[in-house]
């Protein structure tokens, strides 16, 4: 299948060397296109026209294999398990730069750039809420949705639903919407819809065209 998502990801492990050497065994049972140390090194893994085995179970925008539409680049970081940490400015500059090329080389939108937890809310975490996703905003990698005065006021449970579908998530995952906040909200993750995770939803929802 052409690649159409690029999906981001913290290694979760408690150093460099152990992420990598699980990526490079084959017993491991998981891949990734490249990884980017904290220093910014980036290691390729797998080339892009191969399928990396990195998503697991996941689905977006009403479907699965993720694994065989996505380039995944795997981001050292301990992850919530082992020491969660901010992610060091000359990282996020090598994620930046690789991002836009493998954007640039698939034709991959700014719209579907996605947390490993976007795809899979149940199961996953990553890449988390200290991850500076509105400086990758800023650079045209993933989107910061901007809620204006329109985005505002009352909802229900059926408008949420439809604007995690919209949106690209799995509306039915209980923890979808902890999801949303740990991208685009991370200072309340309190996993339920209030009416500030609805308005960044609908402004989300504008900003990808749905
Ligand atoms: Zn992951």
């Amino acid at each position: 299948m052409p690649v159409e998502l690029l999906v981001l990801h913290y290694t979760g492990m408690p150093t460099a060397a152990a992420a990598l050497a699980r990526l490079c065994d084959p017993a491991s049972g998981v891949s990734a296109h490249y990884t980017v140390d904290e220093d910014g090194t980036v290691y390729a893994h797998v080339p892009e026209d191969r399928r990396a085995w990195h998503a697991g179970v996941s689905t977006w925008r009403g479907a699965g294999d993720v694994n065989g539409r996505s380039i995944g680049i795997e981001i050292v970081n301990p992850g919530h398990e082992f020491g969660y940490r901010p992610f060091p400015a000359a990282q996020m500059d090598a994620v930046e730069g690789l991002c836009r090329a493998v954007m640039g080389r698939h034709g991959i939108s700014a719209a579907d750039v996605v947390a490993h937890s976007d795809v899979a809310p149940d199961r996953k975490e990553d890449p988390g809420e200290l991850f500076d996703w509105p400086r990758l905003a800023r650079a045209g990698i993933g989107l910061w949705p901007m809620p204006s005065r329109e985005d505002q006021g009352p909802f229900d449970a059926a408008e949420v639903a439809a604007l995690l579908t919209r949106a690209g998530y799995d509306a039915a995952a209980p923890r979808v919407l902890l999801a949303v906040q740990r991208r685009y909200r991370p200072a309340a993750l309190t996993g339920v819809a209030d009416s500030e995770t609805v308005a960044l939803l609908r402004a989300l929802v504008r900003a990808m065209g749905r």
